[in-house]
């Protein structure tokens, strides 16, 4: 059983999926994790796995980048 949790994500740039091994590019702030670990996965492994985390997470994207463009 695979547990996806958001954490923040404080390394940035190239990070492979921890699950599907496919290349991914993140930035600083909260991201799909294995829960309990530091190892980042794709948002189509976190679909597969927890849609609704990532739902939640597209929608804070969203929100963040919203935010930034009235700022
Ligand atoms: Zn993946």
């Amino acid at each position: 059983m695979i547990h996806v949790a958001i954490k923040e994500n404080i390394y940035g740039g190239d990070h492979y999926c921890a699950l599907c091994g496919e290349k991914i590019h993140t930035k600083f702030g909260p991201d799909l994790f294995l829960e309990g670990t530091n190892h980042i996965i794709c948002h189509d492994c976190g679909r597969d796995h927890n849609p609704m985390l990532v739902e939640f997470l597209e929608l804070m994207d969203k929100a963040g980048s919203r935010l930034a463009n009235v700022a």
